[in-house]
């Protein structure tokens, strides 16, 4: 299954925020009933160009979002089986980095199609 989620995540696209970002994620995994992880995430650092407020308010210098069904998902011995007529290896992810010179988080690089149906059908 492939979907069109440019309404949620574009490249290129630009948050002033980490909490900003988290909300869109968030309100992704509602609306799509979809679920992502966060993974490889690298806190900006004291000594990143980065005045404590921007560290505060940016938090991250990368951050990837994968799909629950990603290829480095590891659930639980019953969640796997009572999720294995999902096809895996998920190929979605969305890839932040914080740009250089930039008090941003910008999305360099994405893949939003799931290959697999929504995941979550209960109540988030
Ligand atoms: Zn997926």
């Amino acid at each position: 299954m492939v979907s069109s989620m440019s309404e949620y995540f574009f490249k290129k696209q630009i948050f002033n925020s980490y909490d900003e970002l988290n909300t869109l994620v968030m309100r992704y995994e509602k609306y799509e009933k979809q679920k992502l992880f966060n993974r490889n995430r690298i806190p900006l650092r004291e000594d990143d160009e980065n005045s404590e407020e921007n560290r505060n308010r940016l938090i991250y210098k990368t951050i990837r979002y994968e799909c629950k069904f990603g290829k480095n998902y590891h659930g639980s011995e019953a969640e796997v089986r009572q999720t294995n007529y999902f096809k895996r290896n998920c190929p979605f992810f969305i890839q932040i980095n914080k740009p250089l010179n930039a008090q941003v988080l910008r999305i360099s690089t994405l893949n939003l199609a799931h290959n697999h149906p929504h995941v979550i059908r209960k109540k988030l």
